[in-house]
């Protein structure tokens, strides 16, 4: 480790993000992007008149793009900041509503970026388990006296949760924000963002990087009281003021109307995650119901790593996570059908050598 390295630093816990080969060509189901390509009206917005203005800064106050979003969501500009991606909200929301004397409670199969933000803020966390499932019993937060995080639906599993548990959890107490997380909600899980007028201590965070074809772009948003979103932007104003670029600030703008080619995207992508589903229990997985992008399965007969490495030498990525209790899981992205067919046709190849 580096000499130089503060003792707040040696404390941190970098998040491993999924591979991005520049090797070769893979059949990239690692990292929950879309296999379509961002909205006509994105390219179209990305004049070369918007180029020629990047020596100027972007607007602060990302005045169009909040306030696309919050039509598009029955909202005023005041119930949205956009961020440099979610992970960006995630990380102002953790500084915002956590601290000393606050802690944070999360699954202990989750998205593990919680942890590196906890680890980066200092936080006490809580780590509670998923029951045997893998789904999330709501009664297992009802005491916590801190800050609860919930990706819904839940990464890397795909489970969702009922809009009522969660419900439960903001009336037992007022006093406690829950930060929804809902990245992966556009695949078919119970947005939170109706309940917003009625619940001053929701947070719901979301992305245009799985449902809106900007993953590059780094989009991401959250929606509620105007009073949490105000304690959010002045962590954003301590921190980055300028947190959405020119361009990215026009893509998600573009992307946002474009409600038609959205749906398109997220009902193929549901089709398709209904095709492969079905096409992995065929072959004899166990597949957890998912309502996200993704699938997380099993195969009987390989371990995770294995069935992940072997898939790799086929140039067809994965993720897999060398993790307690989800070892012996993939995690596969709803492409293409072209995609998934590689992937299936390789994985019937490969149970047959066995
Ligand atoms: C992908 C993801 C995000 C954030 O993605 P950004 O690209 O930073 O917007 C947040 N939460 C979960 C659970 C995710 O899987």
């Amino acid at each position: 480790m580096c000499d130089f390295l503060s003792a707040e630093a040696r404390r941190l816990a970098p998040y491993t993000p999924g591979e991005q080969p520049r090797d070769q060509q893979y059949v990239k189901l690692n990292t929950n992007e879309s296999p379509f390509p961002p909205s006509r009206r994105v390219l179209k917005a990305l004049s070369r008149a918007e180029l020629l203005k990047l020596n100027l800064y972007s607007d602060p106050a990302c005045t169009q793009l909040n306030a696309a979003i919050a039509a598009r969501y029955g909202l005023q500009s005041g119930n949205v900041i956009s961020g440099n991606g979610s992970d960006e909200i995630l990380a102002f929301a953790f500084r915002a509503f956590c601290g000393r004397g606050r802690p944070v409670a999360y699954a202990d199969v989750t998205y593990s970026f919680y942890q590196s933000q906890a680890a980066l803020f200092g936080l006490e966390a809580r780590v509670i388990p998923l029951r045997e499932d893998f789904t999330l019993s709501v009664d297992d937060y009802m005491d916590f006296p801190g800050t609860i995080v919930i990706a819904n639906p839940n990464a890397p599993t795909g489970v969702a949760v009922p809009r009522t548990d969660i419900q439960r959890l903001l009336e037992a107490d007022p006093k406690r924000v829950v930060i929804v997380d809902e990245a992966y909600v556009d695949f078919g899980g119970e947005s939170c963002v109706p309940m917003i007028f009625c619940y001053e201590n929701l947070l719901v965070t979301q992305t245009m990087s799985k449902s809106r074809q900007l993953a590059g772009g780094r989009v991401g948003f959250a929606l509620g009281s105007e009073s949490l979103i105000e304690a959010l932007n002045r962590v954003k104003y301590s921190f980055n003021p300028y947190n959405v670029n020119r361009l990215s600030l026009i893509a998600g703008t573009a992307a946002m109307e474009d409600e038609g080619y959205f749906r398109n995207c997220c009902e193929t992508i549901q089709e398709n995650r209904a095709w492969l589903t079905e096409e992995l229990e065929g072959l004899g997985f166990a597949v957890l119901p998912s309502s996200a992008n993704f699938v997380f399965a099993k195969c009987g007969r390989l371990p995770g790593g294995e069935l992940y490495r072997r898939l790799k030498e086929s140039g067809i990525l994965v993720r897999w996570f060398d993790k307690e209790r989800i070892r012996d899981y993939v995690r596969i992205t709803v492409g293409s059908m072209e995609q998934l067919a590689a992937l299936t046709d390789e994985l019937t190849r490969m149970l047959e050598d066995l």
